[in-house]
């Protein structure tokens, strides 16, 4: 017996990555999984993962910066699964260049799938969550939001978007016991940071005090924390996972 067994957990992002951890670790612990990713194909790999370790996944297309899609998506998630307990706003983009170079498209992408995304799927779950009286949303922060970062201030004001977001929506679901918090990754192993060259590893790594890089699992491990009954007297609060990179 696992202790999510029953819940339900809706991942975005889940495709791979990041995401694909957290759905495997909340599996893991008995959820039952809705995956979404861009398209449902590129949910398949994690959904296999899912079934093949006992539980259910359903799989689902959804452009997460697009309220139409969003929506379209929770109403299936429902109709599919019958309720949702656990919402994870993984589903995130980096396009990265100097603030002089920035073009308006670059900026508008990175706010409307970090930032609008997330406000979007936990709107169209809010209801639910309040008719329930209970719910977990996790949002997937950065540690840029906090501290900035060259190159990345669509990026880090997107990820600091998501902490102010993560705050007020604590504060106003909070009489429901409903919990809102956000989980801050450093430098995590994944496709998104896989371009990224030697020299600016090594770099990274001389600031991180753990001396090594973050792997999806343990941001996972956070996320499966924040979304279970142990952290029920938590809310509003920003997790950093980043080797001590920030402190
Ligand atoms: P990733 O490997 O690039 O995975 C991101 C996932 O989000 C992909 O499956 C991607 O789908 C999906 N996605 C992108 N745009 C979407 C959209 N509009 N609608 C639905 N899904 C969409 O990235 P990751 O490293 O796992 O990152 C996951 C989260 O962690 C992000 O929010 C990221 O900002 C955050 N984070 C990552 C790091 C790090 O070091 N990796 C550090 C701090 C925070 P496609 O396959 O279609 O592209």
């Amino acid at each position: 017996m696992g202790n999510l067994n029953n819940k339900i957990a809706l991942i975005t992002g889940a495709g791979r990555g990041i995401g694909q951890a957290i759905a495997l670790k909340l599996a893991a612990d008995g959820a039952d999984t809705a995956i979404v990713d861009l398209k449902p194909e590129f949910c398949a790999e994690t959904c296999e993962k899912v079934r093949a370790l006992g539980r259910r996944a359903w799989a689902y297309g959804a452009d997460v910066s697009k309220a139409a899609s969003v929506e379209e998506t929770v109403a299936k998630v429902l109709a599919d699964c019958g309720k949702v307990d656990i919402l994870v706003n993984n589903a995130g983009i980096t396009k990265d260049t100097l603030l002089m170079r920035m073009s308006e498209a670059d900026w508008d992408a990175v706010l409307d799938i970090n930032l609008k995304g997330t406000f979007l799927f936990t709107k169209a779950l809010a209801r639910e969550f309040v008719k329930q009286r209970s719910g977990r949303i996790v949002n997937i922060a950065s540690v840029i939001g906090l501290v900035g970062n060259a190159g990345q201030c669509n990026y880090g004001a997107s990820k600091a978007g998501v902490i102010g977001f993560t705050k007020s929506v604590a504060r106003e679901l909070a009489s429901r016991s409903v919990t809102c918090n956000a989980v801050a990754p450093g430098f995590i192993e994944t496709k998104m940071t896989a371009g990224l060259s030697e020299e600016l590893r090594q770099k990274m790594m001389a600031n991180i005090p753990l001396r090594r890089l973050g792997s999806p699992e343990d941001v996972a491990n956070a996320v499966h924390f924040l979304a279970s009954d142990q952290a029920a007297y938590i809310t509003g609060q920003v997790l950093t996972v980043d080797g001590g990179m920030v402190m």
